[in-house]
């Protein structure tokens, strides 16, 4: 699966962003509780420090979230570990929807993983940047400028869907963009009172739901700006 990275010596990297912090980053993540050897490989390999700007790219693998401009972030390793974990936990979802592309870091350890990524970001700025970051690596991406509260009705539906900002509320419109089986991963409730949630739709079209633990992401907002 990873084979599907076209990793160049940069993105090998070295030092502060060599293999030995990367694997000191991957012990953490089993200390907290990721199991998941696939996951935990694709976080070993794709080049975190090529998704902020080279100013951060020696913290790159210290396990915390990080500015990328815009007032966003990059998500903590360990809370992309901890959702993409979550969605590959039972089945073996193929399309997968991201809603908050960002430095599209998630984007590409799911694309690494071998799923087929679709991923919409509100901010032009952000995903033209994160565009050129999938072409380096050789990742097939496909991604959409637009309010992702409205998810992807043409691509629909999907296997998997995470969302990377949280709303107040679990947003309708994504939870009918997923097939039977599938599962949403998504940041829900207040700032300062977010919980993960994992949501599967059943083949009924029951939805089973879990709390996987407090998080901090930004807000899901509307429209979209250049
Ligand atoms: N997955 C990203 C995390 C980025 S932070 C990463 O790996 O880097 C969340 C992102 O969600 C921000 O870039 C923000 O602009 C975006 N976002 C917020 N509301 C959105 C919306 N309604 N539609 C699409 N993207 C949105």
């Amino acid at each position: 699966m990873i084979a599907r990275l076209r990793l160049q010596p940069a993105d090998v990297g070295m030092g502060l962003t060599g293999q030995r912090v990367r694997d000191r980053l991957i012990e953490d993540l089993r200390a907290g509780g990721i199991a998941d050897e696939r996951v935990l490989n694709a976080i070993r390999t794709v080049p975190r420090h090529q998704f902020v700007d080279e100013a951060l790219a020696s913290r790159a693998y210290e396990n915390n979230a990080l500015p990328i401009g815009h007032g966003q972030t990059i998500s903590q390793p360990y809370v992309v570990a901890k959702m993409t974990e979550a969605l590959l936990r039972d089945g073996s979802p193929q399309r997968v929807l991201e809603v908050g592309t960002g430095s599209g870091y998630q984007a590409a350890v799911l694309a690494a993983l071998g799923l087929d990524v679709f991923t919409v970001e509100r901010i032009g700025d952000l995903l033209r940047t994160a565009r050129k970051r999938f072409r380096a690596l050789g990742l097939h991406v496909r991604s959409k400028h637009d309010d992702g509260r409205i998810g992807w009705p043409e691509q629909a539906p999907f296997d998997a869907i995470i969302v990377t900002a949280a709303a107040p509320a679990l947003v309708d419109a994504l939870l009918e963009q997923l097939a039977p089986g599938g599962v949403l991963v998504a940041p829900v409730g207040a700032t300062g009172a977010q919980t993960l949630l994992r949501l599967r739709k059943e083949a009924d079209g029951g939805i089973t739901r879990e709390e996987l633990g407090a998080v901090v992401f930004v807000p899901l907002l509307s429209g979209m700006i250049d």
